[in-house]
């Protein structure tokens, strides 16, 4: 089967000078990835008429999909529109759907249309106009010698709508694809060439359409098995056989045999066990809380945390003595211990998590030097364990890799703990 390739531009000064991170490219290449279609390439360019006219030449020359966003807007720095004509050797013409539509939202927001806001109705001709649920700029879809191409506003949740609702749904219409199934599933505690050492003969054996990707970000190390093929039961068929035998050969690692995260995978174990969860932070200042609330459904297991930055806070709040923060310090495993202790009885909950570190780039001393962090688990029941760590970057990883830590002590010490 022909490999269907695209290519994927991003129109913006703002995207050249990095005061805008190109996130729509990100996710465009994610949802074409989904349906079997091969990103090529992706490029960011000016708002520049030649520019424009060079790239969409050049990747022409290779895709079938070109996708475009960006240069959309009112105002003048926005010129993909009258670009697009030169390419298409097309005019703007009023598209009445895109009038009406741009005429809605003012009424709506209680304003009149300007001249310049009735302009966003104008498409080329020679396009599709895919209607825009979510701004006032349309979608503009051309066919021409066989290739494809989608112009979209950069507004990024404008470009997503467009993406799932129609750009997408036309691809499929329009070019016949090869079938892709993922499989994925998360570690930690194994580095990833840890891992490909226990996978050596398992990559070998693997088929010539699938392939095995490890994907390292924090500590973990996600797994994923993709397969292509024309026939998708077959493909399917045999990447649930291969990760049937990853799944083993990784097991003392295997946080999740899906594709979630580490809050994802601790919010579940608590749901599954039925237990409820509180956190005290000190160095996280409540980024464990951030990262479990993300989880839709977490208020079933967690209940509050206390941010007790402040050793006024530890004292008052969580009772940790006078005498351990003078003798031992607040970055120390009494401190913790007692911090995760009163945590679990002042919010009343089956577990609570605690963190006390130095994130940098200041504090730290030669006992206790920057990226010393100590992390203590406790459970209603009175066990509490703690354990100390060393990160050596900057505060932002740090405060990330003390969190995955924080979590996944928690997630050990619940499975140790489940059946006590
Ligand atoms: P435009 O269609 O060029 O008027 O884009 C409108 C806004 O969308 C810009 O001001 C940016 O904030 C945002 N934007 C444009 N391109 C991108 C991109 N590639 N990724 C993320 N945001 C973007
Ligand atoms: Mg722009």
């Amino acid at each position: 089967m022909n490999e269907v390739n695209a290519s994927i531009i991003t129109i913006g000064d703002e995207l050249l000078i990095g005061q805008t991170i190109d996130t729509n490219s990100a996710f465009i290449a994610q949802e074409l990835n989904k349906i079997g279609v091969w990103v090529r390439r992706r490029v960011a360019i000016a708002d520049d008429r030649q520019a424009i006219l060079d790239t969409l030449a050049a990747e022409a020359a290779q895709s079938q999909i070109i996708i475009i966003t960006g240069g959309l807007g009112p105002t003048a720095d926005d010129i993909t529109k009258p670009t697009l004509c030169d390419y298409f050797h097309t005019r703007l013409v009023v598209d009445d759907g895109a009038l009406q539509n741009v005429t809605t939202i003012f009424q709506r927001l209680g304003r009149s249309l300007t001249e310049r806001n009735a302009k966003q109705a104008e498409v080329p001709e020679s396009c599709i106009v895919l209607p825009n649920r979510r701004g006032t700029a349309p979608g503009m879809w051309f066919e021409k010698d066989s290739i494809v191409y989608a112009s979209l506003p950069g507004v990024p949740h404008e470009m997503k709508g467009l993406i799932i609702d129609s750009v997408i749904p036309k691809i499929k219409e329009t070019f016949t694809l090869p079938a892709v199934v993922h499989r994925t599933l998360l570690t930690a505690g194994q580095g990833e060439s840890g891992i490909a050492d226990r996978l050596v003969d398992f990559e070998a054996a693997l088929p010539p359409f699938i392939k095995l990707a490890y994907l390292p970000a924090f500590g973990m190390v996600r797994l994923r098995l993709t397969g292509r093929g024309s026939d998708e039961n077959i493909i399917t068929k045999k990447v649930e056989e291969c990760f049937t035998t990853l799944k083993t050969l990784v097991e003392e690692w295997m946080v999740a045999d899906e594709d979630s995260t580490l809050p994802e995978a601790v919010s579940q174990l608590f749901k599954t066990e039925q237990k409820t969860l509180a956190t005290a932070e000190s160095c996280t200042g409540g980024y464990i809380a951030h990262l479990i609330t993300s989880v839709p459904g977490s208020s079933a297991i967690y209940k509050g945390s206390i941010v007790s930055y402040a050793n006024e806070v530890k004292k008052t709040v969580l009772d940790v003595k006078e005498e351990t923060l003078s003798e031992y310090g607040a970055v120390s495993e009494q401190t913790v211990l007692q911090m995760a202790t009163a945590a679990c009885t002042l919010l009343q909950t089956d577990y609570a998590v605690a963190t006390s570190g130095i994130m940098g780039p200041d504090g730290g001393t030669a006992e206790k030097p920057v990226g010393t962090v100590w992390i203590a688990v406790a459970n209603w029941a009175g066990s509490a364990r703690a354990q100390k760590f060393h990160f050596r970057f900057d505060r932002m990883r740090n405060t990330e890799l003390t969190a995955n830590a924080a979590l996944m002590l928690l997630r050990n010490f619940v499975l140790e703990n489940r059946n006590a």
